[in-house]
């Protein structure tokens, strides 16, 4: 039987990258899929190991193909989901994370409906600003639009199959894991 798709989303700052690379350490059991997107590459991150990195052109051609299973636009670059990969990985009975935005989210549920959306919470709205803070790399003006958006991220919480707190990314790892296994 072909196992679940998780898709893990949640609001800006709250900590998805963070979780997500505990689940890697901690499962290598799980495949995580790896998104296309056509913002720069950040300094550390590589080609087809945390994103293919493709310009705009590609991305579109990728997506009039069908070849994504979703995609957004987000803070200025176009991100999505290879749709092939994480076929491929569900065929072979391989649990599978999507870590994406809200938009994305609401995509995958209306094209596999039986995936399970796993909201990532902060433990409170301060934390949420207080990290947002802290990642000291956005001016003032950014971080008051992100936490706008966060504001609106905050309110789709209903919309998801289940919740996981992120007090501490260990643990929120750990929920996560056994919500998949569930
Ligand atoms: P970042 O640029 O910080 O790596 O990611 C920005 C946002 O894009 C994050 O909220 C991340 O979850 C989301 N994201 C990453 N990959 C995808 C994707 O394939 N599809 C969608 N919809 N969002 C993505």
């Amino acid at each position: 039987m072909a196992s679940r798709l998780t898709v893990l989303s949640g609001p800006s700052g709250v900590g998805k990258g963070s979780v997500v690379q505990a689940v890697r350490h901690r499962h290598p059991d799980i495949w995580i899929s790896v998104s296309a997107t056509t913002r720069s590459p950040r300094p550390g991150e590589r080609h087809g190991v945390d994103y293919f990195f493709v310009d705009v052109a590609e991305f579109e051609r990728m997506r009039q193909a069908n070849e994504l299973l979703e995609c957004a636009s987000y803070a200025g670059n176009w991100y999505g989901t290879p749709r092939a990969a994480v076929e491929e990985r569900l065929d072979d009975g391989v649990r599978a994370l999507l870590e994406i935005e809200l938009q994305g989210a609401r995509q995958v549920r209306e094209s596999l409906p039986t995936s399970r959306l796993v909201f990532l919470a902060p433990p409170s709205w301060q934390e949420l600003e207080r990290r947002l803070d802290l990642r000291g790399t956005e001016s003032a003006e950014v971080i008051r639009q992100r936490l706008e958006v966060a504001r609106a991220e905050l309110a789709a919480e209903g919309e998801f199959d289940a919740v996981v707190i992120n007090d501490e990314i260990e643990a929120a790892a750990d929920r996560l894991v056994a919500l998949m296994f569930d």
